[in-house]
């Protein structure tokens, strides 16, 4: 690993870690020297697994309960990191979910709850770590976004606003915080093979991967590669931007 791609000594939290894009983040910052806070909700054994994981490649981690929409519980994941590994360098917002249905039938409480997870939860923790970020001038947020934040789908007008929002949220904290050294980036995937795609329709999966350029679904660790690569110091010079890990699904 070339050292200016190398993660040693940062301390990352990554928000719902014990699963999918969020786990294959972790192991990859885990892999690349990171301590890493492996945030979940409801999947402990998933998150110590990813933990035990990092530990057996010889890295540090450790796992934190919150519920990253709950302004307490996004507060005390951001304290845990700073308590247990002494400094906080990254912050990846990656927790989502998915509540689809047509605008016509989607009950409010859906709207909350994909709105709340994915893009309160982006505030809420964002705002907790660029306070510990300000005073060392340096640090790294990645959002991880979506092109349903991009091109709009349909049946995911909850969704698809919550990622538009956290594109709109990172170029404008990326404005704020880049004068004291803290970059902000979103990453926008396309398809990427995960538990979150099976709550699509039949056939929607089918409809969609027909959009893709490259022709399949992307997997986890090559949103980790970007996501490490936006982490790390050959990122230096990027902020406010939003990468496609997409198949050239967006092509913005
Ligand atoms: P996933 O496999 O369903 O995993 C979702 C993760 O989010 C789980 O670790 C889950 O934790 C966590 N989570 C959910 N609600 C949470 C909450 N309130 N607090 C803390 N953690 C919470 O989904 P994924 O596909 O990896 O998605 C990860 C991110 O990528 C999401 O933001 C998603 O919108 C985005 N994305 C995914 C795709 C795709 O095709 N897969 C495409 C574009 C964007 P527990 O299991 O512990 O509850």
């Amino acid at each position: 690993m070339s050292e200016i791609l190398s993660l040693a000594g940062k301390v990352a939290v990554v928000t719902g870690a014990s699963r999918g894009i969020g786990r294959a983040i972790a192991l990859e910052f885990g892999r690349r020297g990171a301590a890493v806070i492996v945030n979940y909700h409801r999947s402990a054994e998933a998150a110590e697994a990813v933990v035990a994981e990092i530990a057996t490649a010889g890295g540090q981690a450790a796992a934190f309960r919150a519920d990253v929409s709950l302004a307490e519980q996004a507060s005390a994941l951001i304290a845990f990191a700073v308590e247990t590994f002494g400094d906080l360098h990254i912050l990846v917002n990656n927790a989502g979910v998915t509540r689809d249905m047509l605008l016509m039938m989607m009950p409010e409480e859906d709207w909350d709850v994909v709105v709340n997870t994915n893009l309160k939860s982006t505030f809420l923790c964002s705002k907790a770590a660029v306070k510990y970020m300000l005073r060392k001038r340096s640090g790294r947020i990645i959002n991880i976004a979506s092109v349903a934040g991009q091109m709009g789908n349909p049946g995911q007008t909850n969704y698809s606003a919550s990622k538009a929002g956290q594109i709109g949220f990172t170029k404008a904290l990326a404005r704020e915080v880049a004068g004291r050294g803290i970059t902000v980036n979103a990453i926008a995937p396309g398809l990427v093979e995960t538990d979150i795609l099976q709550s699509m329709p039949a056939g929607a999966l089918e409809a969609a991967l027909k959009l893709v350029p490259l022709g399949r679904l992307g997997r986890p660790e090559e949103v980790a590669w970007a996501a490490a690569f936006l982490a790390s110091d050959a990122a230096a010079y990027i902020t406010g931007q939003v990468l496609g890990i997409d198949g050239g699904m967006a092509m913005m």
